[in-house]
């Protein structure tokens, strides 16, 4: 678990397996240099990312079984 500092969590499941695709996440590690992105408006399926640190753009895609995938664009 990333540490939170009193992050307001208002309507987001913490057990989101039956969620599936229609997840949403808060943050990332980047694939390409690691580093942890929070993101203030949350991501999901089929969203572009970019990671702060080395500028790299993702295409977000959620598995069926929530799992996050980023695919360098
Ligand atoms: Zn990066």
């Amino acid at each position: 678990m990333p540490i939170d500092q009193n992050y307001e969590e208002d309507d987001d499941p913490k057990d989101g397996s039956s969620e599936g695709a229609s997840r949403r996440f808060g943050d990332f590690d980047c694939p390409e240099c690691n580093a942890n992105n929070p993101y203030d408006d949350k991501f999901g399926n089929g969203d572009e990312i970019r990671c702060y640190y080395c500028g790299g753009e993702f295409r977000v895609t959620v598995t069926d079984s929530g799992r996050l995938k980023l695919k360098l664009m």
